[in-house]
């Protein structure tokens, strides 16, 4: 605890400091695509350390700073402390190096671009990161992809194209001051420590491409594995128009088979779940309904890929009804919603395909496309329907892709869903 006539002092000095100006250029990104992501979303930590190294400075201050600056929470306003120095500086604060190519560590994590601090709503602080897009991508590609190079244009094209719709059309985190989070919301971004040399060189062989219908960046969903089939957005995610999205439609994905040979996700392609009803019961007991001992789980509808598209749990005091298959995976916590049912009297034992909401992009199925030889752009096709791949953001050149046809044998093709009506 700092004595109050020392703090003081300080106080004064750094006011001082405060009426410098921004530095122009400091923490600029290269071109105009920028996009701001929400470091702490769904936290909001008492206080940050934000370092850098070379000529870094605060946005508002005239010097450049050396060590680390400790930023707190304090009472309607953020309060900074760096070397000998100490005071309130407002509601927020934006830090930024003079070479963009240079990083500045928040929490020991590397970020290029700039990094603002905010007071969040609800207390504790808010940390966006704002940097140039193709640099996000480069934070995201290795987190959401195996290590192969066609694979990784193939995420760069849709993590990048996922970016803009995010921040140009969906708007989900407008709210909150930031255009995405780095959470499995949106998608995985870890900064420049995750960065490797084979992604990077993914992303600048595609700089600039996205996937468009109509003119506009798509939504470029994607997910682990379909299973053998992806899935209809408007039966994933009852309430969605098939004709918003008409790019997301059902299509085989036989490459999902890949994951067999990933160490670690063998289980992605087929599984088996033993559940217990006492495990069901607790979650729809938090959700407000009561069934008590679970005696069966009947499936009442399955969508035209045969996931469970509706199911009813039977117990001894009531009966609930699980209406969208988002909710059936959350409640028998499944890796997705394809799967069969066996068992009862409180015990059951599912068997199922594919891990995720199966919409878009199979992120295995993509993978395995590549290594069987097929280029990045007729992967994007194959999962993306009537889509073109536009350069410049998405206002430049543009050309349509299509579908290849798959190679891969009859013989070889998963066995893939359940007939429709099956339970
Ligand atoms: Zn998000």
């Amino acid at each position: 605890m700092m004595r109050a006539g020392l703090m003081l002092r300080k106080l004064g000095v750094l006011v001082g400091w405060v009426a410098g100006m921004w530095v122009s250029g400091v923490g600029e990104c290269a071109g105009d695509q920028v996009i701001r992501v929400g470091l702490t979303y769904g936290q909001a930590p008492g206080s940050v350390a934000i370092s850098g190294k070379g000529d870094w400075r605060a946005r508002k201050f005239r010097e450049k700073l050396d060590g680390t600056a400790r930023i707190t929470a304090g009472r309607g306003e953020l309060v900074l402390e760096i070397e000998d120095r100490h005071g309130g500086v407002g509601p927020w604060i934006e830090f930024g190096a003079a070479d963009e190519r240079k990083a500045l560590k928040l929490d020991g994590r590397r970020y290029l671009g700039r990094l603002r601090v905010e007071l969040a709503d609800g207390g504790g602080l808010k940390v966006i990161n704002t940097v140039g897009v193709e640099d996000y991508v480069r934070g995201v590609v290795p987190n959401e992809m195996f290590a192969h190079s066609e694979a990784f244009k193939v995420q760069a094209v849709v993590a990048r194209t996922y970016a803009l719709y995010v921040r140009d059309i969906e708007k989900k985190h407008e709210a909150e001051g930031f255009d995405i989070c780095t959470t499995g919301h949106c998608q995985v971004y870890r900064g420049v420590d995750s960065q490797m040399e084979s992604s990077d060189r993914a992303v600048r062989a595609t700089e600039g491409e996205v996937l468009t219908y109509g003119g506009r960046p798509i939504f470029s969903a994607y997910h682990a594995n379909a299973g053998g089939m992806t899935q209809w957005v408007d039966e994933a995610w009852p309430g969605s128009v098939r004709r918003d999205f008409p790019y997301l439609r059902a299509v085989a994905s036989p490459y999902d088979a890949e994951a067999r040979k990933l160490r670690g996700y063998e289980w992605c392609y087929r599984w088996k779940r033993r559940v217990k009803g006492r495990e069901i019961e607790e979650r729809l007991r938090a959700r407000g309904k009561r069934v008590g001992d679970v005696r069966a789980l009947l499936v009442r509808k399955r969508t035209s890929t045969g996931r469970v598209g509706e199911m009813e749990v039977v117990g001894t005091k009531g009966r609930a009804r699980l209406g969208t298959p988002a909710e059936v995976k959350r409640a028998v916590r499944t890796p997705s919603a394809n799967f069969e049912v066996a068992g009862g009297g409180g015990r059951f034992e599912l068997t199922g395909w594919g891990r995720g909401h199966g919409v878009g992009m199979s992120q295995h199925g993509a993978l395995g496309m590549a290594k069987a030889g097929y280029k990045y752009q007729d992967i994007l096709g194959h999962f993306y329907w009537g889509v073109s791949l536009t350069e410049g953001y998405g206002g430049s050149r543009s050309r349509a892709l299509r579908a290849p046809e798959l190679r891969m044998k009859k013989a070889e093709v998963a066995p893939i869903m359940v007939p429709k009506g099956r339970s």
